[in-house]
């Protein structure tokens, strides 16, 4: 554990360090980092070196700071879209974030919204140029769904007659009330769970604005009172 006296230390750099970053990136992290308690900079920092260390290793990483050679299709400050080095099928693109996540929950929801609305407009150019005939749109989550790298993307593979492309699985026959069992153990842990986060994010959301509203009633204020005097 951190005594006060390192986690100061450890909160004065931390800032230093996000002072050098574009302040839109940085959002409300700097905010985060003034007002946290010692056990949870010693959190913070934890992750931010287990974060470094799969940087690191991770070929897609290594792709996004340009140590691999990739035949890119589109790159921003936040997206990479590459094409599959061995394709199912011809065009077979990748579209991932270039901030490391394994998995889909971790990714920002703006940062997700943003990558679901390139895809959207990605996906019929990519059929239409390609002359496919469908689109198979797959997200690998973990080693046994075909996960490969350990850095959330999304698989867009275009469909062609006969192109030998398996995605299938057997369709089994299941007893409705088994159906009805496994309904209830989603809904019971998920769907509660799901609605506490939203509720949290719209407190936070509210929150934000309400700050910002005062700090605007606050520069008026301050604006007022300055032509006052
Ligand atoms: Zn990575």
């Amino acid at each position: 554990m951190l005594s006060q006296e390192q986690a100061e230390h450890v909160r004065k750099q931390i800032l230093e360090q996000l002072e050098k970053l574009p302040q839109e990136e940085v959002g409300d992290l700097k905010k985060e980092i003034q007002e946290a308690s010692a056990e949870e900079l010693e959190a913070f920092i934890g992750q931010l070196q287990k974060a470094q260390k799969l940087t690191k290793e991770c070929i897609f990483c290594k792709i996004i700071k340009g140590e691999i050679e990739t035949v890119k299709i589109f790159e921003d400050k936040e997206l990479l879209c590459i094409l599959d080095i061995a394709p199912a099928s011809k065009g077979h693109a990748l579209v991932m974030p270039k901030q490391h996540v394994q998995f889909i929950q971790d990714i920002k929801p703006e940062l997700l919204a943003k990558l679901f609305h390139f895809i959207q407009s990605l996906a019929p150019v990519l059929i239409q140029v390609l002359n496919a005939k469908a689109l198979s749109i797959y997200i690998p989550q973990g080693q046994l769904a075909g996960q490969r790298v350990q850095h959330f993307f999304v698989n867009l593979i275009p469909r062609y007659e006969n192109d030998k492309v398996s995605i299938v699985w057997d369709r089994k026959q299941e007893d409705k009330k088994e159906l009805q069992r496994t309904a209830e153990i989603i809904r019971k842990a998920a769907i509660s769970k799901i609605v506490k986060e939203l509720e949290k994010e719209k407190e936070k959301l509210l929150k934000h604005e309400k700050a910002k509203k005062q700090e605007e009633a606050e520069k008026i204020y301050k604006h007022v009172k300055r032509r006052r005097v």
